[in-house]
């Protein structure tokens, strides 16, 4: 029997068109767009693909998107200058600052100027601590996504056993933390755990996050388990191509022939992220206006 395959694009272009809904009614009750800034420092070419996609998913969204390109050289002033106005800003309800920020600059202190109430990804350590306490706050994109296709797929995670394998500030943490919450039962592992393919076993659920191409082999699945691949990692080009494909963390192959249902790479969790990265722009648009918003409703 294969897994069903869960289909984040799909899953994605429904909560896009949910905070489409949602970003007129809050023109209609406030009088202008949720706005989302993002800030780019420097010309990677990769950061610079993500920022135009973010800030064309914006607009398409009815929000209004504040692109802020500085040159590589901007200094720590001028950069912690921009975030600061950003945070007075009244028509901003939202600020990224895309990482990673060049050499020169000090990321953890920008991340730390950031109004936690318009930190839309998350990383604050107002928002860790209010993920940590239960509280109502902005969670990383791509693990909050993870959860929405898991409880769509699963219902209740209540007492569902579950393996994080990887403990990034950006998706391995704030991932175990959720499912913590949802009442699962968390293992984290890293590098240094002993046996993973017997800790992956265990798991009803399984979110790899480690960035290592098709590490999670089929036999380590149990049969039926929920898998999450976050991971995405191109592999070198074959011959006449110029780009490899993108694979995930999961050798797909194999597990799908044992997983009850599975996510995709790509096509799962990658088109959640901005999908989610615009739902917390617009619910901390609506917590700016104190604008009543449903819990759940998107
Ligand atoms: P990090 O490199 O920050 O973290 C990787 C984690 O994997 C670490 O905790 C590390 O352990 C663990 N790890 C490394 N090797 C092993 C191993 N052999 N066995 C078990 N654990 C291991 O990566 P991120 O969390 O930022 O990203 C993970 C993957 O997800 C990447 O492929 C990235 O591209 C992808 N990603 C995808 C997103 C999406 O939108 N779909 C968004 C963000 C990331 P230790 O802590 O011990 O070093």
């Amino acid at each position: 029997m294969t897994a069903q395959i869960i289909d984040g694009k799909a899953f994605a272009a429904n909560l896009r068109e949910r905070v489409g809904v949602l970003a007129t009614e809050f023109e209609a009750k406030s009088g202008r767009k949720a706005g989302l800034a993002v800030v780019l420092v420097g010309d990677d070419p990769a950061s610079q693909v993500y920022v135009a996609s973010k800030g064309k998913a914006t607009i398409a969204a009815g929000m209004a998107s504040f692109e802020h390109k500085l040159p590589g050289s901007t200094t720590q002033d001028a950069l912690e200058a921009l975030v600061k106005s950003l945070n007075a800003d009244p028509a901003v309800d939202g600020i990224l600052v895309q990482l990673p920020l060049p050499a020169h600059l000090d990321d953890k202190a920008v991340i730390a100027l950031i109004d936690p109430d318009k930190d839309v990804d998350g990383l604050t350590d107002t928002n860790i601590a209010r993920l940590a306490n239960q509280q109502d706050g902005l969670f990383p994109c791509t693990p909050f996504g993870c959860m929405m296709m898991l409880e769509d797929r699963l219902g209740d995670l209540s007492g569902k056993d579950a393996v994080v394998i990887g403990r990034s500030q950006l998706v391995g943490r704030p991932m175990a933390q959720l499912l913590t919450n949802a009442n699962a039962t968390v293992t984290v592992a890293h590098s240094r755990t002993k046996d993973l393919p017997a800790v992956v076993r265990r798991a009803d659920i399984v979110v790899a996050a480690v960035g290592r191409p098709g590490m999670v082999k089929g036999d380590w699945i149990k049969p039926g388990a929920t898998v999450i691949d976050v991971g995405i990692n191109r592999l070198p080009p074959e011959p006449g191509k110029d780009k490899g494909r993108l694979v995930g963390d999961v050798a797909f192959a194999e597990a799908v022939e044992v997983a009850g249902a599975i996510t995709p790479v790509p096509g799962g969790v990658g088109p959640m992220t901005i999908a989610v990265l615009l739902r917390n722009a617009l619910v901390a648009a609506y917590r700016h206006e104190a604008i009543a918003l449903a819990k759940g409703a998107i």
